[in-house]
Order: structure tokens, then C-alpha cells, then sequence
């Protein structure tokens, strides 16, 4: 293993000092080259990290331990990300945008002969971004494969994120971009669904969509993922199907975040608040998109006197697009956990998950005989639920948000947890409200 740790510290310092020598010579097969070199480092180094440990039941090896229990390192770490998010959205310059046609220098240069490969021009800072973000997918993807390599589950989940990512959210939809030179832009990632994509009802985007053909399979696919596929597969299997099999937020949080899934808050008071706000925000996001389509179809940009951009879609668009799901969402990973915005904000899954609390044949079952206390099932519920209490009282969990990730069974060691589809009959036993369970336990 020494060998090996070596190899791959290496393996990180060529990869460094070919970024370097890309800044200062600027050959465009740089990038690119670094960046598969870092990625061999890194599965070698998960190699190490896993290898030697048991492929058994534990959430065993975080990363720096200061980094992921919110210790300084942590704090620096949500600080980085958060300034990042900042600067992608409103100071994209910071990070080397081009500003009146000169060419892209710094962070976003990078990505320039990438993106010049993928769809014929040079990189926004939304390409590096998305770039970057599929990286991070692929490389902790394969970390959390090594990690939990002994529960066909999470190999699998991982496997399909890991497509879904890399096949319809960056290379089709780049693809796409590259056939549809001097066309009008729509969005072309195939599973970014309304009211999590809330831009989709906009007019341009509407415009933009009936000006060719594969726009209009984009408008039909988009309202039959909404109105037909998502009720279907979350009746069938849960809003797990999407929350931790296919979205990006989820598929980040899953692997790039799994450092951080117990950090998320716990308790009573953070589920009375996850529960109001979620809803809230499926609310505005419908309000929101209520006034696009009157303006849309009426030719008015006003309703009841008030500007339907000024105060519908931009307020929407910079609290919730922009502050909650991009800076607090990814930026606070490591001091609130990797769920903030799946849990608290996302309208895609407040929407799910009311299909799933009344109608879906998803529950995870529980075995309380075998249950010995340890709490790891509550410990490493990114979703800030109380497993063990439901445990305990061998009542099924069939809460609206939980994701259906699957850890809390996987880290269980009695085997007490387990993740079914099933007829809804007996779906719920509830002996005692588990609120009133909770509180006589203290
Ligand atoms: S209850 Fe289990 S499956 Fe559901 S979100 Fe929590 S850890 Fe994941
Ligand atoms: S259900 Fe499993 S992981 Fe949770 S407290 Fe009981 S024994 Fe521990």
C-alpha cells in the first residue's frame, strides 16, 4: 500500500505541474491531460484509503476529520465554496471571464480547450462549473464504491448517477449545444424537471423550444416527466427513483458530499422547519410560474400591477435559484450537511415527496427486536430523520423526505433496516405518534 500512496502523490504533483505549465505555455492538450492524471491519483488513493478496511457496515474513514465533524478546516471549506458560488453567479470575472470579447483567462481559461472539443467555443464559466461539478461526481463516485462496496445497492444507485451525470446532464446536452450552432438556446438536460428547472415556463425558453424539432421533443418530454413520469416512479419506488438515483444535487450530495451526510440538523425543530419551507418554496415556484404563463399567454408583463419579472421571476430566481440551491445548498455542505437544499428547498422533491407520504409503495421496514441503540442509522441520515426511533417502535419509516439513500441500512449492524416496494395496504403502523415517542424518550 506504501507503493501505492506513493504513486499517487506523484501522480498529484505532475498533475500540478502540468496545470502550471499550461499557464505558462498555454498548449490546449493541458487540461484535459492534468485533469486524467489527478483522476488516477485520486481512485488510487480510494484504493488505499478502502482497500485495507472490511467492506463491512461501517461509515468508517472521512476525509480529514476536521474538514468533515465542522472543525476549522470545514469552516474554511464552506467559506471557499461559498465565495466560489458567489463568484460564479455574480462576479464571474473573478474567476477569468471574458469581459468584452477579450479571451478567458484564469479558472474558466482552463476549460477553454475542453469545451472548445465539446460544443465548438470557448468556456462559460457555467461549462467549467458544470465541468467541474461532473468531475467531482465521477472521482467521489467511484470513492463511495470502494467505500460501500459490499451493498450491491449503493453500487448500483452510484452507477446509474454516475450515467446519468456524465451521459444526459453534461455530454448529450453539450453534444446538442454543438449541432445547434446559431440556434435559440434551451435547456437540453434531459432530467432537469419543472419545478426544480423553474425557468422552463419562461417565455423565451417556450420561444426558444418552438423553433425546431428536437426543441419541441424537449417541450413534450419536459411536461411528461412533470405530469406523467415523476407521479409513476415515485408511486412505484419512492422519490429515491430521482433524489438519489438521477438529479445532480442528489448525485453530488451522494458521493462528493458524503464527507459531510452527518452534519445535516437533527430533531424535532429542524423537521417543523423543513416541512414549512419546503412546501413554501413549492408554492412560490407555482405562484411564480402561474404569472409567467398569464403574462405568456396573455402578451401582458404585469399581473395584479406588479411586473412579472421584477417581482415574480427575479426575486424567485436570485432567493431560491441562486441563494438557496447554488451558495447555501453546496457552499454549507460541510457545516449543515449535503441535503440542505433537497431537504428545506427543492420543489421537485416537496413535490415527490407528497406522493410519496399518500401514495407510493415505498417504506423501509423495521426489524426493532434486533435494534441495540447505536444510532449510527440516525447519525448518517443525511435527512436529518430519526431512524432509530422508528426503529424502536418497529414502526415503517414512510416519511416524505427521506431520500431512499439507503445508508441508514447499510450502516445498520444488526440488520434491522430494510429499503421495500410493496402493496400500500399495512404500508403504515403507526402504534404511537412518533412525535409523542420522541418526546417521552427525551
Ligand atoms: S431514512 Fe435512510 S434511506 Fe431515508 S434518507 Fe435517511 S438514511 Fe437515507
Ligand atoms: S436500527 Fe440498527 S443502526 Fe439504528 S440504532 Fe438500531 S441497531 Fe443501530
Amino acid at each position: 500500500m506504501k507503493t501505492i500512496r506513493l504513486v499517487y502523490i506523484v501522480l498529484y504533483i505532475l498533475s500540478g505541474a502540468l496545470t502550471g505549465l499550461f499557464y505558462a505555455t498555454d498548449e490546449s492538450y493541458l487540461p484535459l491531460t492534468a485533469l486524467l492524471i489527478a483522476a488516477i491519483a485520486f481512485v488510487l488513493q480510494a484504493y488505499a484509503d478502502y482497500a485495507p478496511q472490511p467492506a463491512g457496515i461501517v461509515h468508517h474513514g472521512v476525509f480529514f476529520k476536521s474538514i468533515s465533524n465542522r472543525g476549522i478546516l470545514g469552516w474554511l471549506l464552506g467559506a471557499l465554496l461559498t465565495g466560489i458560488y458567489v463568484a460564479l453567479y455574480w462576479f464571474p470575472e473573478v474567476l477569468g471571464k471574458s469581459i468584452d470579447g477579450a479571451p478567458n483567462k484564469g479558472f474558466i481559461h482552463f476549460f477553454d480547450s475542453i469545451s472548445t472539443a465539446l460544443n465548438g467555443h470557448a468556456a462559460s464559466e457555467w461549462f467549467a462549473y458544470g465541468t467541474l461539478y461532473t468531475y467531482l461526481i465521477g472521482l467521489f463516485g467511484i470513492r463511495f464504491m470502494w467505500k460501500y462496496r459490499a451493498h450491491p445497492y449503493h453500487l448500483r444507485r452510484t452507477q446509474v448517477i454516475l450515467a446519468s451525470q456524465f451521459v444526459l446532464a453534461y455530454f448529450i446536452p453539450e453534444i446538442l449545444e454543438s449541432f445547434s450552432q446559431g440556434q435559440a438556446y434551451f435547456d437540453k438536460d434531459l432530467k432537469n424537471v419543472w419545478p426544480l428547472n423553474y425557468d422552463f415556463f419562461y417565455s423565451w425558453h417556450l420561444d426558444n423550444m418552438q423553433t425546431s424539432s428536437m426543441g419541441m421533443f424537449f417541450f413534450v418530454f419536459g411536461l411528461a416527466m412533470f405530469l406523467i413520469v415523476t407521479p409513476i416512479l415515485t408511486y412505484k419506488w419512492g422519490k429515491r427513483w430521482y433524489c438519489s438515483w438521477v438529479c445532480g444535487c442528489g448525485g453530488l450530495a451522494e458521493t462528493t458530499g458524503d464527507n459531510f451526510r452527518q452534519n445535516g440538523p437533527k430533531g424535532l425543530v429542524a423537521w417543523k422547519i423543513e416541512r414549512w419551507s419546503i412546501h413554501i418554496v413549492l408554492v412560490l415556484v407555482s405562484i411564480m410560474t402561474a404569472a409567467t404563463l398569464y403574462g405568456y399567454f396573455t402578451g401582458t408583463d404585469q399581473l395584479f400591477g406588479l411586473s412579472i419579472y421584477s417581482h415574480f421571476q427575479k426575486p424567485y430566481g436570485f432567493v431560491i435559484g441562486a441563494l438557496f440551491s447554488g451558495i447555501a445548498g453546496v457552499g454549507f455542505y460541510p457545516l449543515l450537511g449535503t441535503r440542505i437544499w433537497c431537504r428545506f428547498g427543492c420543489p421537485m422533491a416537496a413535490y415527490m415527496g407528497i406522493i410519496q407520504r399518500f401514495k407510493s409503495r415505498f417504506r423501509i421496514t423495521t426489524n426493532g427486536g434486533q435494534c441495540i441503540s447505536c444510532g449510527n442509522c440516525t447519525t448518517y441520515c443525511e435527512m436529518g430523520i430519526d431512524v432509530r426511533a422508528y426503529a424502536q417502535k418497529q414502526q415503517n419509516i414512510v416519511r416524505a423526505s427521506c431520500v431512499g439513500c439507503g445508508v441508514c441500512a447499510s450502516v445498520c449492524p444488526r440488520g434491522v433496516l430494510k429499503l421495500e416496494n410493496g402493496p400500500l395496504e399495512q404500508r403504515i403502523n403507526e402504534p404511537q405518534s412518533l412525535v409523542d415517542y420522541i418526546k417521552t424518550k427525551g
